[in-house]
C-alpha cells in the first residue's frame, strides 16, 4: 500500500544556536566581568520538537531557515545527525541564525538576549511544503508561516497540533485549521483558557502541568492525567518532548489517550537530564518508563 503522506510528522518551527556563559554574578551595565564556562547549545522549539519526534521513532521533516553563517551549518549538521529531513530548511542571505545569548550566575539568576536572525523569516508562497500525517507547529517563527502550512495540511488530511508557545494572540484562520493545541498552563491562561480556544473551532486542548501532568479538554469533557513519578533536576525540554513524542505516536494511529500518556513518559524523562536536546528520550526508554 503507499503511503499518503511523505512523513510521519512534519515540524514548522524554530531554530537556535544558543551561547551560555555561566558568571559568578551578573554584570551591570558597561561593566565586564569573566565567566567560568562556556557552552554552545542546540535549540528552537522547532528543532527540540523535531528531534523528540524522531527519538520516538518518527520519520521527520523540519521546515525552517538558518542563516548564511557557521551556526546554520551546525544547525543542519545537528538535523542530519538526528535522521531528520533537511530540504525544507532554507538558508536565508545576509542573515544570521537565530541566537540565544545567554548569562547565568551563581543563583541561577540570567539575563538572555534573543535574536530571531532566520526564524523571523515570513516564508516563501512558492516553496511546496511536506506532508505529514502529523504537522506541528509553535510561535517561535511569524504565525503566517505556521497559518499556511496548516492550511495546506487540512486540505490532505493531516492531523494539526499547534503549541501556542511563546503565547500570543491567535488568527481566527489559525485556529479555524488546528485539531489540537498544546499549551502549558501560563499559556492557556494567556489565551483566554481552553473552552475560549475551542470555541473558536480547536476540536481538542492538552494543556500539560509539568509535575502535576496533563489535562485534556475534549467534547466530551475533562480527564485529568497524572504525570508519570522521576527524579527532576533540569525541567527545560520538558514541553517540548512531550509534544514531539506525542506527535510521534498521533502519526504511528495511538489514541489521544495513549498519545498524551506517552508524550508525559517523554516529558518525565526530560526533566532528568540536563539541557533540551540532550534529554529528550528515545523511544525505548519511554516504554520502559510508561510500562508498555
Ligand atoms: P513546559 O515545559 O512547556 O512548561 P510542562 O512543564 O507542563 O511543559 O511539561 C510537559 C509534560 O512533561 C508534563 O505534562 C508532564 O507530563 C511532564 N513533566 C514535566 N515536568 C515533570 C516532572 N517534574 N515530573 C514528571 N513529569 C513532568
Amino acid at each position: 500500500m503507499q503511503r499518503p503522506f511523505e512523513f510521519d510528522v512534519v515540524v514548522i518551527g524554530s531554530l537556535n544556536l544558543d551561547l551560555v556563559a555561566r558568571t559568578s554574578r551578573l554584570p551591570l551595565p558597561g561593566e565586564t566581568v569573566t565567566g567560568s564556562t562556556f557552552a554552545q547549545v542546540a535549540g528552537g522549539k522547532g528543532l527540540n520538537q523535531a528531534v523528540a519526534a524522531a527519538r520516538a521513532g518518527a520519520s521527520v521533516a523540519l521546515v525552517g531557515a538558518v542563516g548564511d553563517d557557521h551556526a546554520g551549518a551546525t544547525m543542519r549538521q545537528v538535523v542530519l545527525d538526528e535522521g531528520i529531513d533537511d530540504r525544507w530548511l532554507v538558508e536565508i542571505p545576509d542573515t544570521p541564525t537565530g541566537r540565544a545569548m545567554i548569562t547565568v550566575d551563581d543563583d541561577a539568576e540570567n539575563v538572555i538576549v534573543v535574536i530571531r536572525g532566520a526564524n523571523a523569516w515570513e516564508g516563501d508562497d512558492d516553496q511546496v511544503l511536506p506532508t505529514g500525517r502529523v504537522v506541528l507547529g509553535q510561535l517561535e517563527v511569524p504565525q503566517s508561516r505556521i497559518e499556511r502550512a496548516f492550511a495546506a495540511a487540512r486540505q490532505v488530511g493531516s492531523t494539526t497540533i499547534l503549541n501556542p508557545a511563546p503565547a500570543t494572540e491567535l488568527s481566527d484562520a489559525l485556529l479555524a485549521n488546528t485539531d489540537l493545541v498544546i499549551p502549558n498552563e501560563h499559556e492557556v491562561t494567556l489565551l483566554g483558557g481552553s473552552d475560549q480556544l475551542r470555541q473558536r473551532g480547536v476540536t481538542t486542548v492538552v494543556v500539560t502541568q509539568g509535575a502535576a501532568g496533563t489535562t485534556i479538554i475534549d467534547g466530551t469533557g475533562e480527564r485529568h492525567s497524572p504525570a508519570f513519578s522521576v527524579s527532576p533536576i533540569d525541567t527545560t525540554g520538558a514541553g517540548d518532548a512531550f509534544c514531539g513524542a506525542l506527535a510521534s505516536q498521533l502519526a504511528d494511529g495511538a489514541d489521544l489517550t495513549a498519545a498524551v500518556r506517552f508524550g508525559m513518559g517523554a516529558g518525565a524523562l526530560a526533566t532528568t537530564i540536563a539541557g533540551a536536546v540532550p534529554s529528550l528520550p528515545q523511544r525505548a526508554a519511554i516504554d520502559q518508563l510508561i510500562g508498555d
